[in-house]
Parts: structure tokens; C-alpha cells; sequence
């Protein structure tokens, strides 16, 4: 039986989408359109802008296909009750995280900025550490935070990682729950945040988090703005407690022009930057989803509506 996808992410997004998601789609027996009566529409393809935002007369959905990452602009919709699926895709998404959270924390581990900008030509010949002496805290395990400190401890950091469940990644010392908090901040000098914006996530990083850090630490957040008690970290940056803070992402985006970050000598901004879903891995990630769902197998990436994630 024919299936229908509704793809109801915007008239911008279906010019992207549309080829590369026929290409993924071939072979199996859907029907791709922007337009469908709702009680025909079996998965829907969406971001978190479109004007769709009542489901209820969606009444034979079997999911709905989030195209990015965080799912915060609708995990809450009281009207929507067929399963939720964030978008997991290892080939573009994941690796260009990777990429970014890498890059990142070499900038700081190594040093870079004192020799990138030295106006005083100033010749300081201290080696930086070397990554196994550095301890890396990765606060979220989860499709973009486990590549992450994977690909961080491969580089030979000392990574410590937190998750609500008990992980167990190689050469990784994975903590969980509140209690494990402490311990994967304790003394770490860097800090990747790469947690979902929920009512239990918001504002881990705070004055009492921060203080367990190490003396000058540095905290890197592609995650999501609302993670950080901005009023702290600025502090904490004004006193030298930590001494850098890289961040992607933020409570308002764009950042506005007079927010204290931009002028900030220790905040490097990134305009939401990190990683982003790629077209053509994107499109074979929501194909692969609609063939598991067909096949009775779990879908990649479900979100837990209760968790908020
Ligand atoms: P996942 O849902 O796969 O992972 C989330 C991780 O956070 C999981 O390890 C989860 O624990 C953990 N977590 C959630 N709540 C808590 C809690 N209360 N205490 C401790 N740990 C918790 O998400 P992704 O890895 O795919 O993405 C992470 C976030 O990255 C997204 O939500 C989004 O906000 C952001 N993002 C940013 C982008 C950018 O360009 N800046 C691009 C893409 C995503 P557990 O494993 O136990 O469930």
C-alpha cells in the first residue's frame, strides 16, 4: 500500500529536500508531497518553523521526522501523539560536530590564540600539555556528544562524560544522574556541553557548577543557549575563574547587537554554527527511518515526549 509523506518544513526547505529525498525514497512505495488531505498522510517531514502546528486531524500518522537535531519547538504540542523522531545522522550531522568540538577544544588545549594574535611579537616557548594531561568533560552522551568524546579521547584527552543513563563508552569515564555531575566536573579544565534543552538541563552550568572547575577552565557549548546561567559565566569570565568561553548557541539568535558576549575579550561567539543536517545524509537518515517504520523496527532517534528529548 501506498504511503504518503508530507514534507512540511516550508517552501525553502521542499526546494532543497525535494530531489534528494526522491533519490533516498527510491524504491519504496510512497507518494512525496507538500500537499495531502490529513487522514491520508502517514509521516510527516518537519521543522520546527512550519505553520504546521495542529496534528489532531492527522489521524493516521505513523511519525513524524524531525529535520534537525533538537526537538525543543516540538516535543511539547499537546496535539501531536504518533511518535516523534529527532534527526540522527552519523555522515553529516554527527561528523560535522565532530569537526567543530574538535577543532575547539584544540584551539584552547593548544594555545593557539597567543600565537595567532601576538601584536608584541613576543617569543614564548612554552610547549602547551599534551591532550592525555588535559581533562575534557563532555556534559551530554548522546548521538553528538558520544562521537564527540570518542573522537576527543582518541586524540588522547583525558575525557570524563555525563548522560541521564549509565554509559559505558571506551576509554571514557562516563558518569550519570546528579550525583555523577560533580565528579565529571570536578577539576576538568575544558567543558563540552552537548545536552538537549529541557526543564532539567537548564542552566547546569551555573555558579555552583562552575565553581567545581578547574582554576581558568573553558566552556564550549554547541548545545543549547538556555543551558548556561549567562549572569554566572560572565562573572566567572570578569574574575578569571574560567578563562574562555566559546558558544555557538544562545537564549536569542540572532545574538542581539548590544549582548555583553560579542564585546567580551573571553567569549568567542559562533552564529549556531557547529554542525548542521546535511541535505543528502539528512534525506537518506529520514528514508532509512521510513523503512524501519514499515519493517516493525524501531525508529532511529525516537524522541521520549515525557524526558523532553
Ligand atoms: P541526544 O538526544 O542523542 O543526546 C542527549 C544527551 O543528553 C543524552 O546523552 C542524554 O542522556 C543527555 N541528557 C538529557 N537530559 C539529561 C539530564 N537531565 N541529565 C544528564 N544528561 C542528560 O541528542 P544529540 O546528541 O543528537 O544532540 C544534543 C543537542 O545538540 C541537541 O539537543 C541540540 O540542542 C544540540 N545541537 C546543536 C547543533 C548546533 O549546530 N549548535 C546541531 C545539532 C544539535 P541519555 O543518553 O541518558 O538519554
Amino acid at each position: 500500500m501506498t504511503r504518503t509523506i508530507l514534507f512540511a518544513a516550508g517552501p525553502g526547505l521542499w526546494a532543497e529536500y525535494e530531489t534528494p529525498l526522491r533519490t533516498a525514497l527510491d524504491g519504496q512505495d510512497v507518494r512525496l508531497t507538500t500537499e495531502a488531505a490529513p487522514e491520508d498522510v502517514d509521516y510527516i517531514v518537519y521543522a520546527p518553523k512550519s505553520h504546521l502546528q495542529d496534528f489532531s486531524p492527522y489521524t493516521n500518522l505513523k511519525a513524524v521526522l524531525n529535520l534537525w537535531a533538537g526537538v525543543e519547538g516540538i516535543v511539547g504540542n499537546p496535539t501531536l501523539t504518533a511518535p516523534l523522531v529527532r534527526m540522527v545522522d552519523e555522515e553529516g550531522l554527527t561528523q560535522g560536530m565532530v569537526e567543530w568540538v574538535t577543532g575547539h577544544v584544540l584551539r584552547h588545549h593548544l594555545g593557539m590564540d597567543a600565537h595567532i594574535v601576538n601584536p608584541d611579537h613576543v617569543w614564548d616557548n612554552r610547549a602547551p600539555p599534551l591532550a592525555s594531561d588535559r581533562i575534557v568533560a563532555v556534559l551530554g552522551l548522546g548521538a553528538l556528544g558520544a562521537a564527540c568524546a570518542t573522537s576527543l579521547a582518541d586524540l588522547g584527552f583525558h575525557v570524563r562524560g555525563w548522560s541521564r543513563s549509565q554509559k559505558g563508552l571506551p576509554r571514557v569515564s562516563c558518569r550519570a544522574g546528579d550525583e555523577g555531575l560533580g565528579a565529571a566536573l570536578d577539576g576538568a579544565e575544558i567543558v563540552v556541553l552537548l545536552l538537549p534543552d529541557t526543564s532539567q538541563t537548564r542552566e547546569v552550568i551555573n555558579e555552583t557548577t562552575l565553581s567545581r572547575l578547574a582554576p581558568g577552565a573553558v566552556v564550549i557549548n554547541p548545545g543549547r543557549g538556555p543551558l548556561i546561567d549567562d549572569d554566572a559565566l560572565l562573572a566567572a569570565l570578569d574574575d578569571g575563574r574560567l578563562s574562555h568561553a566559546t558558544l555557538d548557541v544562545f537564549r536569542t539568535e540572532p545574538l542581539p547587537a548590544d549582548h555583553p558576549f560579542w564585546a567580551h575579550p573571553r567569549v568567542t561567539v559562533t552564529p549556531h554554527i557547529a554542525s548542521e543536517t546535511r541535505v543528502s545524509s539528512a534525506a537518506r537518515a529520514i528514508a532509512d527511518n521510513i523503512a524501519r517504520a514499515e519493517a516493525g523496527q524501531p525508529l532511529k532517534g525516537r524522541v521520549d515526549r515525557a524526558a523532553g528529548y
